[in-house]
């Protein structure tokens, strides 16, 4: 958020929509946008539009207006990212190897043990963000289901983070033969851009995302609210180790029930740990967001003085609905109200643990066959290698 307050405007924040109108108007190119779980809940945070019409139906049919082709969820990518992180923490945990695992879908968090601590590199986990699955998916599975070429798809991730666009540009995040995320834009960017064109959600017809993979589970929503990845990859978890399916509130405890109410701000991060016991064993776990936070939870395990097997951290304070891309508002912080938007979501959905969404499922029956597979490690995992390879 400094960028946006830099007081000489030395710093400028990256402006990609004109790179968006020159793609809407060529006519070769397919436009595949992605929208993150935290966008949802901040795109209409204005005082002229009253509450329930900022529904995703109506932020799809928004895009939709605008002239993308397809519109999909990233929530689904959440969910193939719990199948990949939740199945490699149990390979883990069986190995007894480069322990605590700790998440790697944020890549502020990524970037910081870049620089500070190489050292616990070969402890992140593998796994991409959902952003960059779903970029790898969008170019292989997605075009050969659609019959669209993949060299004339442009994939667009719409987020609530400044350093996602960092992170697209990686040169390593080219699985799919192409680069697999063309642009970023932050909800800030998509705001303006519905602003420019003149769109008023209130006259909208809410249309659903586009299949095949469009579809996410009330796991994959949660990603964007600190605690999310932690509470979806324990519930998928469960069920790989018991075979048994555990209740969808079971691991509740990793929330931080602090962020509730508008204005809390400055009770925004933090650290929370909790321990659960699964087919016998238990599994010590730690959730933290804000790097000054991070750096606190490292010095202790460094210093041998907290084991951990599972660690989550998100650079923003309260996740990524407080991210660093969102809407701002002058001395209100409303990253609180929109974690608790997005555990709504998590109640409102049929399914809530992500092997449970049948998109999923299909996803690896007819095309990665198993979650750590050959191709599923070839798309959907890389060694964080940052400052090395960006361009
Ligand atoms: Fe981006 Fe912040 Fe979310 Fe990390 S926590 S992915 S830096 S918005």
């Amino acid at each position: 958020q400094c960028i946006t307050h830099c007081p000489t405007g030395a710093l400028k924040e990256r402006n990609d929509l004109p790179a968006i109108y020159d793609i809407l108007a060529d006519p070769d190119k397919v436009t595949v946008v992605q929208i993150a779980p935290a966008v949802r809940t901040a795109w209409l945070e204005r005082n002229d539009v009253e509450p329930g019409i900022d529904t995703e139906g109506r932020l799809v049919a928004a895009l939709k207006r605008i002239g993308f082709d397809y519109v999909l969820d990233t929530v689904f990518s959440a969910d193939v990212t719990i199948m990949e992180e939740g199945n490699e923490l149990l390979e883990r945990l069986r190995s007894k190897k480069q322990m605590p695992m700790f998440t790697s879908c944020c890549p502020g968090w990524v970037s910081y043990l870049t620089m500070y601590h190489p050292e616990l590199l070969g402890q992140l986990s593998t796994t991409k963000s959902p952003q960059q699955i779903f970029g790898a998916l969008i170019k292989t599975y997605f075009a050969e289901k659609t019959g669209v070429a993949p060299e004339n798809i442009c994939s667009i991730a719409i987020m609530p983070c400044v350093s996602k666009k960092r992170e697209a540009a990686l040169e390593s995040m080219n699985a799919s033969g192409y680069q697999d995320v063309d642009y970023v834009l932050t909800t800030r960017e998509m705001v303006r851009l519905l602003r420019a064109e003149h769109i008023d959600p209130r006259g909208l017809k809410e249309k659903p995302f586009d299949s095949p993979i469009g579809d996410g589970t009330g796991a994959g929503a949660i990603f964007g609210v600190t605690g999310g990845v932690m509470e979806a990859a324990l519930r998928t978890a469960y069920k790989v180790v018991t075979g048994e399916e555990a209740d969808e509130d079971a691991f509740k405890a990793v929330r931080d029930t602090r962020t509730q109410g508008r204005d809390n701000a400055i009770n925004l991060g933090g650290i929370r740990t909790a321990e659960f016991e699964i087919a016998g064993k238990v599994l010590k776990t730690c959730v933290v967001s804000g790097l000054k936070n991070a750096e606190e939870v490292i010095q202790q395990i460094q210093s041998g003085e907290a084991h951990y097997d599972f660690v989550e951290v998100m650079a923003c304070p309260g996740g990524c609905v407080g991210g660093g891309g969102q809407p701002i508002h002058e001395e209100a912080e409303w990253a609180p109200k929109r974690g608790e938007r997005l555990y709504e979501l998590d109640k409102e959905r049929k399914l809530r643990r992500s092997h449970e969404n049948p998109q999923v499922q299909k996803l690896y029956k007819e095309f990665l066959e198993t979650p750590l597979s050959e191709k599923a490690e070839h798309l959907l995992h890389t060694q964080h290698m940052w400052e090395k390879n960006y361009r």
